[in-house]
């Protein structure tokens, strides 16, 4: 099934006729699942079945964990360079099929090969900083803590983790997760999203390809059963989460409950603020490209833009912009934006365009009469009078993932990096995810956890500390007295 898999699945014409079963990955071998249940994978551009995704049995997911289990000892024990020659590998070969990869991800998510690659590419960075891992995993040395006594930690992995996937990043989030986990010594069971899990198999290929062991990743797939099913296994130790709110708190709880280590990236309203001042071209090419780009679909997108001062100088151009943007199926080499997921998420999107306009709002430009399974996403215009009164209305929301100013004030966008309430923060850039060597930091409602994904927090996430406290004695010095109190 392995190499079939990249060469056939990738290939929507070829899967069309004859839609292939998605394996599960167990001990290294990818095994047709023995379910009785199969969920359609389903090309949104199209509406043709590109393949069909087991419901995991109980059984093979028992079989997964448990070769995770027995790789582990030895995974553990397998030098740290060698594992890091192991991501140097992967992130080879992931080049090597970018072109691939992407037409995966276009197949079974919708947006455009470009910006698919730029899914697979953020996610090969991060498969390029777990090559350093030797340096991200040092522990500390404190000598002579006593006469004689150092202390010193050392961070060791954790076992069995697991990751739970959304839709919308198929490439990079699967690479969020299982690069850093198992570069640390950790073993994996990864659970793509059910919607789009060409490109974790695709990946699984590529990190055997390079040497990964039996064992060490693993895949399952399925929806709620399996991720309950996760949460509550014992042998599992961590779980990464990326969703929406209601999956993640579940998960969170549920886990906790176990007793498990939970990182969970969730849901997002991001807002940018726009200052009278702002450069015009330069500010609404990024309004436009961060709302609209990817459909919407990006945690990162921008779904609300404030104009201090009023919205009416800047209506028209935006408009402008936005009208001009080829909405296509994602592989025709000049589309800006591809279809939505699903036909049940246009009809959410129409039913909350309509809702807003029954509400009042003015709509500037209607998207929703585009035909086929394709639809602009919506990108909320507001006004407010002052940059004070903008951050409030930013702050009032539950959400904490990114909040962009733009502005050529410095003034301004210090009080907005000091007052505003987002994880990530952008000065005249929309979207400001941090590379791999920091961490993706959403907080409020848009995280629940303490350790972020990927960066020094991922690195922690993975593994934990035992501080090993040391003294060697010369036999010759004699044991001295008896001494029953806490030295002072
Ligand atoms: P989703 O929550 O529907 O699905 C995510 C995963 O959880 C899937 O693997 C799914 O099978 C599982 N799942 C869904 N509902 C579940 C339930 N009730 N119980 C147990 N498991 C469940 O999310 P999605 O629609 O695939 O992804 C879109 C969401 O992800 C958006 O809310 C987006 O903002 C968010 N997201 C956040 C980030 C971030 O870093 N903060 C990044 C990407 C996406």
């Amino acid at each position: 099934l392995g190499s079939s898999y990249m060469s056939t699945v990738a290939q929507p014409s070829a899967s069309k006729r004859n839609p292939q079963r998605v394996p599960n990955l167990i001990g290294g071998s990818f095994v047709d699942s023995k379910s009785s249940s199969f969920i359609d994978v389903i090309n949104p551009a199209t509406q043709e079945v590109v393949s069909k995704l087991p419901l995991t049995t109980n059984e093979e997911f028992k079989a997964a964990v448990s070769a995770a289990k027995k790789a582990f000892p030895s995974w553990r024990n397998t030098p740290i360079t060698t594992r890091q020659r192991v991501m140097l590998k992967l992130q080879e070969l992931i080049r090597r099929d970018m072109d691939k990869l992407a037409l995966s991800v276009t197949t079974e998510q919708g947006k455009t090969l470009k910006d698919a690659q730029g899914d697979v590419f953020r996610g090969l960075e991060v498969v390029e900083h777990a090559c350093g891992m030797a340096t991200l995993q040092m522990g500390e040395y404190v000598s002579n803590v006593a006469h004689g006594i150092d202390t010193y930690s050392i961070r060791e992995p954790l076992g069995v983790c697991a990751g739970i996937c959304p839709f919308n990043f198929p490439a990079m989030i699967p690479l969020w997760m299982f690069p850093i986990a198992v570069t640390c010594g950790n073993t994996y069971v990864l659970k793509p999203s059910e919607k789009d899990p060409g490109a974790s198999i695709m990946l699984a290929e590529l990190a055997l390809e390079a040497g990964l062991p039996e064992g060490v990743l693993n895949i399952v797939h399925g929806t709620h059963d399996i991720v309950n099913a996760i949460c509550d296994d014992d042998d599992i130790k961590a779980i990464s989460f990326v969703g929406s709110n209601v999956a993640g708190m579940h998960i969170y709880s549920r886990a906790a409950a176990k007793g498990k280590r939970v990182q969970s990236n969730m849901g997002a309203k991001n807002h940018a603020i726009v200052l009278p001042d702002a450069n015009v071209d330069a500010t609404l090419n990024a309004l436009v490209a961060a709302g609209f780009g990817a459909a919407g679909q990006r945690c990162m997108a921008l779904s609300t833009v404030i104009f201090v001062g009023g919205s009416k100088p800047w209506e028209t151009k935006l408009v402008e912009r936005a009208k001009a943007l080829k909405v296509n199926a994602g592989t025709e080499h000049d589309t800006d934006l591809g279809p939505v997921i699903s036909k049940q998420a246009k009809e959410r999107i129409h039913r909350l365009v309509q809702s807003g306009v029954d509400s009042g709002a003015r709509l500037l430009l209607d998207g929703r009469n585009i035909v086929e399974e394709i639809f602009g996403p919506v990108l909320l215009v507001m006004e407010a009078e002052s940059l004070d009164d903008a951050i409030n209305i930013v702050n009032q929301n539950k959400y904490g993932n990114g909040a962009s100013i733009f502005t050529t004030s410095g003034v301004a966008a210090r009080k907005f990096q000091t007052e505003i309430e987002a994880g990530q923060v952008g000065i005249n850039v929309p979207i400001p995810v941090p590379l791999p060597f920091f961490s993706f930091t959403g907080n409020k409602a848009s995280f629940a956890g303490d350790l972020n994904f990927y960066g020094k927090a991922g690195v922690n996430f993975y593994t934990q500390i035992k501080t090993i406290t040391q003294q060697w004695k010369d036999s010759a010095a004699g044991g001295g007295k008896v001494n029953l109190a806490m030295p002072t």
